[in-house]
């Protein structure tokens, strides 16, 4: 991955090279509460686990979110991430997302997929901040 480059030019940051508060190694044991009994409340460690939480740098330029600018990461929360959030809450997952130290912006482009423009962060500490942005309350 850190061969990748995109026609703007940008590289996926690499640890300790990035700008990242925290990487998803400090947040394994953070527990994310389900909306319902079953799929039950989960680790973001089992979470990553089910396949359905992860982050890949994107090979091409994009943009969007509220200011149309870079966006950088490819965030994948799919069917088992599903329970953890609800479209009618008080804050949308983008929204927790954007709030995030380090995330510029987000731009929901389908279900499971978010795309995000961060570019001083590795993969891992995105990583943590979808965690952070599904541990917040308001976003069930
Ligand atoms: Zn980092």
């Amino acid at each position: 991955m850190s061969d990748l480059t995109r026609t703007d030019g940008w590289i996926p940051p690499q640890p300790p090279a990035c700008a990242c508060v925290e990487h998803v190694e400090d947040v394994l044991d953070v527990v994310i509460a389900s909306r319902y009994p079953d799929p039950p409340s989960t680790t973001v460690r089992d979470l990553i686990a089910t396949g359905d939480f992860s982050v890949v740098p994107m090979s091409e330029q994009w943009s969007g979110g509220h200011d149309g600018g870079p966006l950088h990461w490819n965030l994948w929360a799919g069917d088992e991430a599903r329970s953890l959030y609800a479209d009618d809450a008080e804050l949308s997952l983008d929204a927790s997302l954007t709030s995030r130290p380090g995330i510029e912006r987000v731009e929901w482009i389908d279900r499971e997929i978010l795309l995000i423009g961060a570019p001083g962060m590795c993969a891992g500490g995105v990583l943590a901040a979808a965690a952070r942005a599904l541990e917040d309350p308001r976003v069930r």
